[in-house]
């Protein structure tokens, strides 16, 4: 690659995700620049190395004056609210900060010739699928909360933009990011947090007394939600091959991304008690809005045309960096 192909910009690049991803760009010898408008991300979370300029994705002036700066070739585009109960109650905040901010993205994009786009997309845009099969890209996508509505929306308007425009675009489905730096100096820390394992972290910690258990009467074997857990770090190599497949092949496409292994709740609150060695209590609370049963990802085709190897495979290992950014950082970015 030329020097100019390895100018990204996260936007996003404060949070969980974004700043694991600075990371990985930063150790890859890419060049980085952050735009975050820090509402949930943290300043302290983004490595020093990359250039960083606070402010929304929703203000295209704002982008404009960043495009102008900086000699962007790429955009990985992380920046979203992202939790699915908090989207059942508030469907217009995550309509305009999520749908909204694409817009303007890709306005800024086409008005400042920035070919490329990697977007955060999520296994949530597929909604409950058929027979709890492991979901493939060809799978239907039909949200049940109004998160995995805002996503779809975003990945059909960059879609329809790439016919239109010479944008290209790379849409990764996450499943369930989890896991920390091994390094312990990165993880997650969400105010409130809401994510499963970030709280069983606490309940071990001994941050929370009781873990609630959120429905044991789904459509799985022990009757709790089953999710594909997959490390942050593989998440992040996904996105250096995704920048590659952007530049060698000028096309655009979807890849779902998982570990491919199915986890109930349960099952992960008795890895954890391994892990931690913490007694961990749980128990049994009322169902939470917009969840599906069972999301596991079939991530072959990423496997394939991208040559993605994820490291972690073992469930106990990313619960593992969980402890470990845990016991570093008992109180997260705020010490
Ligand atoms: N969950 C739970 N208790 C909690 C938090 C989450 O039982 O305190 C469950 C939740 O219902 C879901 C799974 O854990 O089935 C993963 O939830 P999370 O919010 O981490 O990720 P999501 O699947 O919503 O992206």
């Amino acid at each position: 690659m030329d020097k100019q192909n390895k100018n990204i910009l996260v936007a996003g690049g404060a949070g969980y995700i974004g700043s694991h991803m600075v990371q990985k760009l930063l150790d890859e010898n890419y060049k980085v620049t952050v735009i975050d408008n820090l509402s949930t991300g943290h300043k302290e979370a983004i490595n020093p190395e990359a250039i960083f300029y606070q402010g929304d994705t929703r203000d295209k002036q704002f982008l404009d004056s960043v495009f102008a700066k900086e000699n962007i070739n790429t955009v990985i585009h992380m920046d979203a609210f992202s939790i699915v109960p908090e989207s059942m109650k508030d469907p217009l905040k995550y309509f305009d900060n999520n749908v909204i901010g694409m817009i303007k993205l890709l306005e800024s994009m086409v008005d400042n010739n920035v070919p490329n786009i990697v977007f955060s997309s999520t296994a949530a845009t597929f909604g409950n699928p058929i027979n709890n099969k492991k979901i493939a890209e060809t799978d239907p996508q039909n949200p049940i909360n109004p998160y995995g509505e805002s996503k779809l929306m975003m990945e059909r308007i960059m879609n329809w933009v790439s016919k239109a425009t010479n944008i290209n675009y790379v849409a990764l489905r996450y499943f369930n990011a989890s896991g920390a730096h091994p390094s312990g100096k990165i993880g997650e820390d969400h105010h409130p947090e809401t994510h499963l394992i970030p709280i069983v972290m606490q309940t071990a910690y001994g941050q929370r007394r009781t873990l609630k258990i959120f429905g044991d009467d789904y459509n799985t074997e022990d009757g709790t939600n089953v999710r594909d857990y997959v490390h942050i770090d593989d998440l992040a190599d996904a996105h250096i091959l995704a920048l590659k497949y952007l530049n060698d092949t000028k096309n655009s496409d979807s890849f779902n991304l998982g570990s491919s292994t199915g986890f109930s709740v349960k099952q992960i609150v008795d890895a954890a008690r391994k892990v931690t060695g913490k007694p961990i209590d749980a128990e049994i609370s009322s169902r939470r809005p917009g969840d599906p049963d069972v999301l596991v990802a079939d991530s072959s085709k990423a496997k394939k045309v991208l040559g993605w190897t994820p490291n972690y495979d073992n469930v106990e290992d990313i619960i593992e960096t969980a402890w470990n950014w845990k016991k570093n950082n008992p109180n997260g970015y705020q010490e």
